[in-house]
């Protein structure tokens, strides 16, 4: 018998996992490894959203938690994944730098964005209007840290690789048992996958795809994350992850001509210097309806969660979320209603 069944190893999957190992707790974890959105992820942190100029719900928690979850997880781990580094707004008119002033002004967002414009010069990329600086940002390379903690609950005999069969998943009150696994508990992190999962298949997760490049711009000498209507982050060897694009309507994971012409199209709108394509990859980030998390219990039985509904800002909510889940599971404490999906009528748990 153990205390958990984890389906996913995503970074909600991995997060939840992490959690009950410090609480000393017994775990399976298992995972198909066909779908991964944070495999694909830019993996970038970011307390603002710059789209809107806002703030982002819960943000200081998030990050503190963030910034000790993950360094500790590349000590577990024996990697290096967690890059905190400069952001920066490439600013493309005098409008863009007032609205910068403006937002840089707000108390909810002064502690983040810098209110001073920075002159760069970096051969070779329009920045005739600025850049705007944003404070407590990075990013996490999750294509290292995935692997490696797969690899990591292999060798501790905890992982088994295959695709869950919700068929043959039995739970009385006490308990469930999937495959002669017995365990007290199962939590569900599949990402987009959740939408084959029966007992959670009627939550309002719609799914945004997204393509990213990885490529290779050599005199560009950039050392900072670069923001204009697309992003370049710097990963070494004058390799850069160039993303994203955001479609609705495509649910694949398939890399797109249309998608790829976004992003260079992006590219060469401020950048004017040779690249290469080295990767171009495609994921379906779990998005919900209303933008808020998928937190809670099955209304089959009270053995049965969900961690789900990461959105495009899985790294700074996985470790925050799985907090307030192993909370809810095993102290009993409320979820917020902005995660829970007792939010969503049909999902209202009977007093
Ligand atoms: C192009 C792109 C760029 C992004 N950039 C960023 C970024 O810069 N910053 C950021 O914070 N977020 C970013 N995101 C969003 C981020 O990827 C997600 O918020 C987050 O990774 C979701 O994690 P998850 O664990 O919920 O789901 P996933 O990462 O999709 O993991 C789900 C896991 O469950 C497994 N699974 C599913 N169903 C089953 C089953 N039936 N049986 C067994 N296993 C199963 C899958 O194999 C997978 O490993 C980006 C996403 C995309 C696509």
């Amino acid at each position: 018998m153990v205390d958990y069944i984890v389906v996913g190893t995503g970074l909600a999957g991995i997060a939840f996992t992490e959690k009950l190992a410090q609480e000393g707790k017994t775990f399976i974890v298992i995972d198909a490894e066909e779908r991964s959105s944070s495999l694909v992820a830019g993996g970038m942190y970011n307390p603002v959203v710059l789209k809107r100029f806002t703030d982002v719900w819960k943000v200081n928690e998030q990050l503190a938690l963030a910034d000790v979850f993950y360094p500790a997880l590349e000590a577990k781990l024996q990697i290096k994944c967690w890059y905190p580094m400069d952001l920066y707004r490439r600013l493309a008119s005098v409008e863009e730098q007032n609205n910068w002033f403006q937002a840089a002004d707000r108390p909810n967002l002064s502690a983040f964005l810098s209110p001073e414009i920075e002159k760069k010069k970096i051969d070779g990329v329009d920045l005739s209007f600025g850049l705007g600086k944003v404070n407590a940002t990075g990013y996490l390379e999750t294509d290292d840290l995935i692997p490696a903690y797969r690899q990591y609950l292999s060798q501790i005999g905890c992982y088994k690789k295959e695709s869950f069969d919700y068929d043959a998943l039995v739970y009385t009150a006490e308990d469930v048992s999937y495959k002669g696994i017995h365990a007290r508990n199962i939590v569900f992190a599949e990402g987009f996958g959740m939408l084959q999962n029966p007992f959670f298949n009627t939550l309002p997760l719609d799914g945004t795809k997204g393509e990213l490049m990885i490529v290779k711009i050599p005199n560009l000498n950039c050392d900072f994350m670069l923001k204009a209507g697309v992003f370049l982050i710097p990963i070494g060897n004058d390799h850069y992850k160039l993303g994203a694009t955001y479609n609705w309507e495509d649910k694949t994971d398939v890399p797109t001509a249309a998608g790829a012409a976004e992003l260079l199209d992006g590219l060469r709108s401020f950048i004017d210097l040779d690249f290469e394509v080295i990767e171009h990859l495609a994921g379906v980030r779990p998005t919900v309806k209303d933008r808020r998390p998928l937190l809670g219990r099955s209304l089959e039985s009270n053995r049965i969660y969900v961690l789900n509904g990461l959105g495009t800002r899985g790294v700074l909510l996985a470790p925050y979320l799985a907090e307030q889940l192993y909370n809810y599971i095993e102290n009993n404490i409320a979820l917020d209603e902005n995660i829970s999906i007792h939010r969503y009528k049909k999902f209202k748990l009977k007093k």
